[in-house]
């Protein structure tokens, strides 16, 4: 399988194309530039266009490139209420997408958003959507949120092998291996019970100052 990053957008979302062959294609979070990500599938067989969560960043071409290809829309429900067009296909924790002779599998990986999803790719690879990125975690609106993306980082991720590759929906890849001693010296030194927003794994606890900006995000 080989995986293209597109980042797009105003937040430089990354769209991914997934290639099974030359000829069999998925597409994840067309968040913009319809026209480049026509570009990129065109001449393939589109399964499917899946989405890590709802996000209006990660959804903003979606209707253009469903509309384009007739390709069925897939997304958690719980995020399902959050997209420009009613989805066709329900993502399920341990469900498995085919096209072409390829698959995916899907995790649930609620924080984010309640319906935030994980793909599971073959060769170690995962597209997390927001849940992480290099040096922390991703965006939650309530420290209730923070806490159940924690959980979900703890259960879902840092258990996987060390050299699990994490494509995330915003920058670089990063791997489980690099994350792995920051996360464990964030949990270590604890939080604040009202943290969320844009942590860092070196953030220090109840310094507000410490947050960034930078990657915040809808
Ligand atoms: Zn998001
Ligand atoms: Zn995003």
């Amino acid at each position: 399988m080989h995986i293209l990053r597109l980042p797009v957008g105003i937040y430089q979302t990354n769209s991914y194309v997934l290639f099974c062959g030359k000829r069999h294609t998925l597409l994840v979070d067309p968040g913009d530039d319809p026209g480049t990500l026509l570009s990129a599938i065109a001449g393939t067989h589109l399964a499917a266009i899946l989405l890590t969560h709802g996000h209006p960043d990660h959804t903003g071409a979606l209707a253009e490139l469903r509309q384009a290809t007739g390709a069925p829309v897939g997304v958690h429900p719980a995020d399902a209420e959050l997209l420009p067009v009613p989805p066709d296909l329900k993502l399920h924790d341990g469900q498995v997408v085919h096209f072409g002779r390829c698959r995916v599998r899907v995790h649930h990986l609620p924080g984010h958003t309640p319906g935030s999803v994980g793909l599971q790719l073959s060769g170690h690879r995962w597209l997390v959507g927001d849940t992480i990125f290099p040096g922390g975690p991703g965006h939650t609106d309530s420290p209730a949120d923070f806490a159940q993306l924690m959980q979900t980082l703890w259960q879902r991720i840092f258990v996987l092998p060390r050299k699990t590759q994490l494509l995330p929906g915003h920058g670089e890849p990063t791997t489980v291996d690099h994350e792995y001693e920051p996360f464990h010296t964030f949990l270590r030194k604890g939080w604040a019970e009202d943290a969320y927003g844009d942590v860092r794994w070196d953030t220090k606890p109840g310094v507000p100052g410490s947050m960034t900006p930078s990657m915040q995000h809808a």
